[in-house]
């Protein structure tokens, strides 16, 4: 992924609102890349510490950003496991159809 793109992205990732593939290659970016990085930090830290000096709860708002990426991580892994099972369901429909056509012919 591009600066380009993965800077635009930034404020759809903060709404958790990318799709799988998206996710995968933001998450890669950014952790690769230390200007994208920081600009995720910068983005973050704004929002974030708007919303927290309206409550009046201001956090150690790194650490929670390395929160918020351990999160998105951890869904993007659930999210490829959720993939994988659904390959896996439709091979065995794919299998179970073969079958039935297999048992048809023998007839
Ligand atoms: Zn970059």
């Amino acid at each position: 992924m591009e600066c380009k793109k993965a800077i635009r992205l930034i404020n759809r990732f903060l709404d958790d609102d990318l799709d799988t593939e998206e996710l995968q290659d933001f998450i890669e970016h950014v952790e690769s890349c230390e200007e994208c990085n920081e600009e995720l930090t910068i983005a973050f830290l704004v929002r974030e510490g708007v919303a927290r000096l309206e409550n009046g709860n201001v956090f150690d708002l790194k650490k929670e950003l390395d929160l918020t990426m351990n999160k998105a991580n951890h869904s993007l892994k659930l999210r490829e496991g959720m993939q994988w099972l659904y390959y896996v369901i439709i091979g065995l429909i794919v299998v179970g159809i073969a079958f039935v056509i297999l048992i048809l012919i023998f007839l």
